[in-house]
């Protein structure tokens, strides 16, 4: 079968062909269908320290997939050929103290799929039956393949209750993006979303209703005025990874209000640790999904109507994956799909 591969010491992915996995008795096999590209996939792409230290080639890459099962394992109950599914990606043990608690998501010998192994950007793929999500059919196969990280901004968004409540988020990628829009259908009051990129305030514009701004360009107090804000933000959602946007979002915050930490630095960074402490601060960090729990909640928001198809700006075919890529690496597009079937 077709594979995009890590083979190379250096940028880029080989498609090549490899072996079709086989199944074991807990195991499914997967069409896959649709694919997106993660930021994750890009480190990989780009081969950074992070990347080069962490991926031990060749390895098929990728990890936010839907597709049809094509085959199941001889245990496997509640799942049949022909069904549309997605799964979570992080494939946890179940030996250490918190995966035997349940907090699949807290387990420390998690293995992650395209990372650690073979991942969801080829024909093929092999999950563990536990880990595999049905998909309703009003999910589209596009929107099936974006899961995993519309999963991130669940977690990350839903960390806090935000009824009623002022939200700022930093960051304006597909992440930040699909949070406003979480953050708007559950009942926030202010959403404003920040990036330093004006394309990526056009999309969410496509996707929310929340405000946007440009750091670099406007106020954050006068903007907070105009909103009608006196206080500062209740909520915060840092999804940039910036230093200067977590100082900003500390500054904009209300006394005893509550951050949800996603973004990550690339680096050490210097942070006021003392103003969170006066402020009375709540800082929560968040890492994946809290699995199925996520995943639920996730498909209960789209149920419900919430819709985050517009995040999905461009689709390409798998052959046409290097166009894909240097699109994203361009930083002008949101998510990008691509194909198999
Ligand atoms: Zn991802």
């Amino acid at each position: 079968m077709k594979a995009l591969v890590k083979d190379i010491d250096g940028i880029g992915l080989t498609l090549r062909e490899v072996e079709k996995p086989t199944i074991q008795a807990n195991e499914v096999l997967i069409k896959i269908k649709s694919t997106a590209i993660c930021g994750t996939d890009l480190h990989i792409w780009n081969w950074d320290a992070w990347a080069s230290s962490t991926i031990k080639i060749p390895m098929t890459v990728g990890h936010e997939f839907m597709g049809e099962i094509e085959e199941i394992g001889e245990n496997v109950e509640n799942l049949s050929v022909g069904m549309r599914v997605s799964a979570e990606g992080h494939i946890a043990g179940s030996n250490s103290r918190n995966a035997k608690a349940g907090k699949l998501h807290l387990d420390p010998d998690t293995v992650n799929l395209g990372v650690d192994r073979e991942g969801a950007f080829a024909e093929y793929l092999m999950m563990p039956a536990s880990n595999v999500v049905a998909l309703p059919e009003s999910v589209s196969n596009e929107v099936g393949s974006i899961l995993d990280p519309f999963g991130n901004a669940v977690h990350a968004t839903l960390s806090f209750d935000l009824v009623g409540e002022d939200v700022l988020i930093t960051g304006a990628g597909p992440i930040g993006i699909m949070s406003a829009a979480i953050a708007e259908h559950v009942g926030a009051r202010n959403v404003l979303i920040s990036d330093i990129n004006d394309e990526r305030l056009k999309l969410a514009q496509k996707v929310c209703n929340a405000e946007t701004f440009n750091p670099t360009k406007e106020n954050l107090k006068e903007k907070m005025k105009s909103m009608g804000l006196k206080e500062g933000f209740d909520i915060g959602l840092e999804m940039s990874g910036s230093e200067a946007a977590l100082d900003q979002m500390v500054d904009a915050m209300i006394m005893g209000g509550k951050v949800a930490l996603l973004g990550i630095p690339p680096e050490k960074i210097n942070f006021d640790l003392s103003k969170v402490i006066f402020k009375a601060l709540t800082l929560k960090a968040i890492y994946g999904r809290e699995v199925f729990e996520t995943w639920y909640k996730g498909l209960a928001l789209l149920d419900s109507g919430l819709d985050i198809k517009n995040i999905i700006t461009h689709t390409f075919h798998y052959t046409e994956f290097e166009e894909a890529f240097n699109l994203l690496n361009s930083g002008k597009a949101g998510k990008v799909v691509l194909n198999w079937h």
